[in-house]
């Protein structure tokens, strides 16, 4: 083999332990594609979207699953679920014991799926399961890891959604360096062993480019469609422009600093340190060689402070830099991300 990397790395098996079974949907082999969509309080939306997904994959003829995750929802999602299920071979439910949030969702589904690609988007028809063949064409012919759906005639609210997301997606460009138009789609398409690559917290699903692109991905972008809401509401407000921030400034430390925190931390720590016993220097030579009082000047209590807080930067960059190494060992996760390995021997014997 020249390729050291093989499209169907599987994922770790699910927190409680239960490893996905080989053959769910009696294949005989695991499907080509998987479609992974979180669902809260979608009961209205939900038939829809099976059929429009049916309607959408079958003809393009490839094996697929429907991975559909409901994230302890309140109304008749999950007995929904339970009774399409009965129906429709491609259907694998997931019902989560209480409600997780979109991440957690969607990571769920990520872990009880088997195709080596994966799509993701949204349970509500804001995104059209039409979009997905595009993704896929895209994906493979220009040998992407990582395609992600560009909401160009967005159907939201103008000033409670437009606008924070136009400005957070100029600010999250600028930041990660992921060139692209509109992170917040969820409509977008994956090869497994980027997904499995990376680890989701928090509400870093909005961040998976950006991830991705952290574990070495190659990311591209199409224009998607999108539609207004049509039932149910949206499970988000404004106060997620906070969040969004918050997070951002998460991925840009793990993206800057994250095998290097000492790199942050040890400088800030040794310039405080530095101006801190500076001062203090200054300080005592006035008081030794001109005699003046220093007892109350506030440049000693801003000596003082200097010094402390840098020898806590420092101590906080070196302790930073165990937990780095724990993250990164206790979970066996390489530093490096490999493509592909070419053995020089190997291609000339096959070739
Ligand atoms: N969702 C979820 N768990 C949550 C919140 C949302 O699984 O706690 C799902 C929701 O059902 C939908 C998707 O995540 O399929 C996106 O949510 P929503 O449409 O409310 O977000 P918006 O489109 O308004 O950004
Ligand atoms: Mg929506």
């Amino acid at each position: 083999m020249a390729e050291s990397t093989s499209p169907t790395v599987h994922l770790a098996a699910s927190p409680s332990g239960e490893k996905a079974p080989c053959d769910p949907n009696g294949w005989g082999s695991t499907p080509e594609l998987s479609v992974v969509v979180p669902l809260y309080n979608e009961e209205a939306s939900l038939p829809h979207l099976v059929e429009k997904l049916l309607n959408a994959l079958r003809p393009i003829g490839r094996s697929f699953e429907l991975v559909l995750v409901d994230d302890g929802s309140r109304d008749g999602t999950a007995a929904l679920l339970r009774e399409q299920t009965t129906r429709i071979p491609e259907l694998v439910a997931v019902l989560l014991r209480r409600n997780y949030g979109q991440t957690a969702a969607m990571a769920a589904g990520f872990d009880a799926s088997q195709g080596p690609l994966i799509v993701t988007l949204d349970g509500d028809l804001q995104n059209d399961p039409e979009d997905i063949p595009l993704l896929l064409s895209q994906l493979e012919q220009s040998n992407l890891d990582l395609v992600s759906g560009w909401r160009h005639q967005r159907q939201d609210n103008r000033l409670s959604r437009l606008l924070p997301s136009l400005l957070a997606n100029r600010l999250i460009a600028g930041v990660t360096g992921v060139r692209l138009h509109d992170y917040g789609c969820s409509l977008k398409a994956y090869r497994r062993e980027v997904v499995a690559d990376m680890n989701l917290y928090g509400e870093l699903h909005r961040f998976l480019p950006a991830l991705a692109f952290i574990e070495g991905a190659r990311i591209g972008e199409v224009k998607v469609n999108h539609h207004p809401r049509r039932y149910g509401r949206s499970k988000y407000g404004i106060d997620r422009t906070f969040r969004v921030l918050m997070d951002l400034l998460t991925v840009w430390f793990m993206k800057r600093f994250l095998t290097r925190p000492m790199h942050v931390f040890g400088f800030a720590g040794l310039l405080t340190l530095g101006a801190g016993l500076g001062i203090a220097l200054w300080l005592m030579g006035e008081k030794l060689l001109l005699g003046t009082d220093i007892g109350a000047r506030p440049l000693l209590l801003m000596a003082v402070l200097a010094i402390l807080s840098g020898v806590q930067l420092f101590g906080f960059g070196l302790l930073a830099e165990l937990q780095m190494r724990t993250y990164h060992e206790s979970q066996g996760r390489p530093i490096y991300r490999v493509r592909a390995t070419v053995r020089g021997r190997e291609t000339l014997g096959s070739g």
